[in-house]
């Protein structure tokens, strides 16, 4: 088995996480369940650099290997905002509602030919000395609607519609945001590259 940290605080992101790796060749294991862990301030710039010092900053901190992401919602008539800011867009960190409600204001008017927007995820692993080992990303692009429509996901799930199923993510099926997310396809790309520092690790 390889001992492997998921290295996000987020119940909802740790359920998407756990669904796609193989739990039979590694045993996952979330900071919840590690009262040793840390919080690692988020102060990079982009994506790639959040993920890398949650990643690297736990990882050495614990000395385990330590699997973080850092996602988002870029939305195109905002410039990429929120982007790195999406969990505290509305100023307080996890306030879904109130970064929901931010973003459909600053779209008011906005026509629906110009509400593209990308959900984006990074991956970094970290070995237990800090270092960053393997890292890929995954995209997904849709459209922000004009007001919230279902109940499912978390974040900014209610507003943003898959083009193709005519639903956002809030109303579509777990199992669809599995196949298409970011999250999922940042991972796709990932595992093969993981498994092979399973296999040279396992205990
Ligand atoms: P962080 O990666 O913990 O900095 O936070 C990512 C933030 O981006 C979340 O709090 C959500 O607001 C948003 N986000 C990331 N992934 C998703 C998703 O799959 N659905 C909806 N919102 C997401």
């Amino acid at each position: 088995m390889f001992d492997l940290v998921l290295g996000t605080n987020n119940a909802k992101k740790l359920i998407e996480l756990r669904m796609l790796l193989p739990e039979d060749q590694i045993q996952l294991t979330s900071l919840s369940e590690i009262p040793g862990s840390i919080d690692v301030d988020e102060t990079g710039e982009t994506f790639q650099e959040n993920a890398a010092l949650k990643a690297s900053e736990q990882a050495r901190h614990l000395e385990r290997w330590v699997l973080a992401e850092d996602s988002g919602l870029s939305v195109d008539a905002l410039q990429g905002r929120p982007g790195v800011y999406s969990a505290r867009y509305a100023g307080v960190h996890g306030e879904d509602e109130a970064n929901n409600d931010k973003v459909l204001d600053e779209l008011r008017g906005v026509p629906p030919e110009r509400r593209g927007a990308q959900f984006n995820c990074y991956l970094c692993l970290a070995d237990p000395r800090g270092e960053i080992v393997l890292e890929d990303f995954g995209i997904c692009r849709g459209r922000i609607a004009e007001e919230r429509s279902g109940k499912g996901g978390f974040g900014y799930d209610p507003l943003f519609i898959i083009p193709e199923y005519h639903r956002t993510f809030g109303e579509l099926d777990l199992a669809v945001k599995r196949a298409i997310s970011h999250r999922s396809r940042a991972l796709r790309r990932f595992i093969p590259k993981l498994m092979k520092v399973v296999a040279a690790h396992s205990v």
